[in-house]
């Protein structure tokens, strides 16, 4: 059996680990402490470490974690990624025999250019490209490259568990509000969030069900969102990719 744990990690990353109670492989890993005081209580050893993309929150216990248990460190074809041991792009699969596992990889890319996705168990750990009602910053993607990225994620079965690296899905929802505030299962989404929050639990792993309800930048297909977009950009019609943009541009200058 395969238990899943997010772990917290830095102000407000999640640690993702997956283990059948002897062997553990953990998503995104930025700061071994945690992982490590986590996998000596529960007698585990890391088989391996899967990173979704480069940033330094993701990938900076890599080393550590490679020297004390000798695990595969599987991750995209990026040099400033340390200790990898095996790359991956989109279209690779990859199985582990300790714990039991298989993964499609997805390519993703937008958050930044190498990010990737893995999906396999009823699992998507996407790292920083979708989150709780919301997406990962542009920072070296563009809008189209993005909403295609997110178009592979749409595929995937609704009750797919989503398991994202950041716990942003409260201020997520307040932005949400501003441009599908009418929506009821935002605002039920809302309600249940929020009373998970006050008692410090996780509102992660969602489903992709209901980010396909309450996720603006899941929802660039629905007409809600294309008139939002029309009348953010001033001209009617936008096609998906620029839908998805104006969302993103509009949560970009919300955050200020
Ligand atoms: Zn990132």
């Amino acid at each position: 059996m395969l238990t899943l744990i997010p772990l917290p990690a830095f102000e407000d990353n999640y640690i993702w680990v997956l283990h059948d109670g002897q062997h553990a492989v953990a998503v995104d890993p930025g700061d071994p402490a945690p992982l490590m005081a986590f996998l000596d209580a529960h007698q585990l050893v890391l088989s391996a470490v899967l990173i979704t993309h480069h940033h330094r929150d993701h990938t900076g216990g890599n080393g550590a974690l490679r020297q004390r248990y000798q695990c595969a460190i599987y991750a995209p074809d990026n040099p400033r990624i340390p200790a990898v041991t095996h790359t991956l792009r989109g279209g690779d699969s990859l199985t582990l025999t300790e714990p039991a596992l298989h993964f499609e990889v997805l390519a993703t890319p937008g958050h930044t250019l190498d990010h990737i996705s893995y999906v396999g168990h009823g699992f998507l750990f996407c790292g920083d490209t979708v989150f709780g009602c919301g997406c990962g910053k542009l920072f070296e993607g563009d809008p189209a490259m993005m909403a295609a990225s997110l178009d592979a994620i749409l595929a995937l079965p609704d009750a797919t568990r989503v398991c994202c690296a950041h716990e942003y899905t409260l201020s997520n929802i307040d932005f949400a509000k501003t441009i599908d505030g009418d929506n009821p299962a935002l605002l039920e989404r809302e309600r249940a969030d929020r009373a998970s929050r006050s008692q410090n639990r996780p509102t992660l792993p969602s489903t992709l069900a209901l980010e396909k309800a309450t996720n603006p930048f899941l929802r660039f297909h629905e007409p809600g969102m294309t008139a939002f977009a029309a009348g953010y950009l001033e001209r009617p019609h936008p096609g998906p990719a620029d839908v998805f943009g104006a969302i993103r541009a509009a949560k970009d200058a919300w955050d200020g």
